[in-house]
């Protein structure tokens, strides 16, 4: 059950007082109480954690300082929306995110140097974009393909994201010392930009690791969809993040591995994008580099990455995440799905017509909310 409180109800009123009371005679149900951003408003719940069909909903509402109370079904009952509630939002360095919200990551799937690092930074700003991608700890197949160049490039890489405005690099981590290094750098750097914890596609289910950036609250955390998963069970690994107290995440679907995605890396899964917003209420980010795995163009002189981007974003994406390189043939990491950052004006304007596209389609909505 979660208990959804008045506006005005905050954790130190006499109203909470009094709920929680009335709470403590059921025996074996622990509280748990989470604070958030909501769309309109901050919002304070109380979550039951037990066997919560004792408590009489009715009951339940009808006390003091209780907006509404609802009984879920769905095991990820922290970023679950279970059919009403309002969808999480979060500012993180200046930006908003949420399921209205949209941001374009681009950049580099490793970083290998410093003068790669700085061209996409460049090409961004003069773009006008805030928000970058760039590995430091690659996940390999191979333990003798390039790891990343790790916690070394760490300060010079935000030294430079600050010198050119980049405010958010969503940046993997592959163990729980990672976010440590990424704090200590950021620290040591005088915080001249903000990092995005990404969970990569192989750690959907690194439990340890999702209850570690979920512990932590500085970082927010883009939690990337197991490629072998079913969409109920990525929901509920990416619960564990919540679980532990932090709300700020976005779910990003990249994908999901089997051979009736060839000639593709993956199975394009954006169909789901709409699915996800309405199960969760977290922002959903969409990466068109890694299901698809090459540079490839159609007969109509389109990329297949941008086509399937497009459908991420005009399917509501808040977010985009895709990979550049300034001379993909040398690239350590990914070269053949890297885009050329000389095209980048080119992918931000498709990205643009998909999202207003997109916004249309809304509006018309809206006109006929209501009506069959
Ligand atoms: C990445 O985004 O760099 C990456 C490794 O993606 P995924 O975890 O989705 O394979
Ligand atoms: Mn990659």
């Amino acid at each position: 059950m979660i208990i959804i409180l008045k506006p005005e109800i905050g954790p130190e009123s006499e109203e909470f007082k009094k709920i929680r009371e009335y709470l403590s005679r059921f025996e074996g149900i622990r509280l748990h109480v989470a604070q958030y951003e909501g769309v309109t408003r901050k919002v304070i719940e109380i979550h039951l954690i037990g066997d919560t069909q004792r408590v009489p909903l009715e009951e339940v509402q009808a006390l003091p300082g209780v907006e509404r109370a609802i009984r879920v079904s769905a095991k990820y009952r922290r970023i679950g929306r279970h059919g009403t509630l309002e969808p999480f939002g979060f500012e993180y360095q200046g930006l908003r995110f949420d399921q209205d919200s949209f941001h374009i990551f681009a950049g580099l799937c490793a970083v290998d140097s410093r003068e790669n690092a700085e061209a996409i930074f460049k090409a961004l700003s003069e773009a006008g974009i805030v928000t970058a991608r760039m590995g430091a700890y690659k996940p390999r197949t191979s333990p003798y393909d390039f790891q990343g160049l790790g916690k070394e490039c760490l300060p010079w890489l935000f030294e430079l994201a600050g010198k050119y405005g980049i405010r958010v690099i969503a940046m993997e981590v592959l163990a729980p010392h990672h976010i440590e290094e990424i704090h200590e750098a950021l620290e040591q750097t005088g915080h001249p930009t903000g990092v995005m914890l990404q969970i990569g596609t192989r750690n959907a289910q690194n439990f340890e690791l999702l209850r570690a950036v979920g512990s932590q609250t500085e970082f927010p955390v883009l939690y990337k969809r197991g490629m072998g998963l079913s969409l109920e069970e990525s929901l509920n690994a990416c619960e564990y993040i919540a679980s532990e107290g932090n709300h700020r995440i976005v779910f990003c679907l990249r994908g999901v591995r089997t051979h009736l995605g060839d000639p593709h890396r993956n199975l394009v899964d954006f169909g789901h994008v709409p699915v996800v917003k309405r199960l969760t209420r977290l922002p959903v980010c969409v990466d068109p580099s890694h299901p698809i795995g090459s540079r490839a163009e159609a007969p109509d002189g389109i990329r297949d990455i941008y086509h399937v981007a497009a459908q991420g974003v005009i399917a509501g994406a808040n977010m985009v995440l895709v990979e550049f390189h300034p001379r993909p043939e040398a690239a350590l990491c990914d070269g053949p799905q890297a885009l050329y950052l000389e095209e980048l004006p080119r992918f931000l304007e498709h990205m643009r017509i998909a999202r207003e596209a997109y916004l249309a389609m809304k509006k018309l909505a809206e006109k006929y909310r209501g009506k069959v």
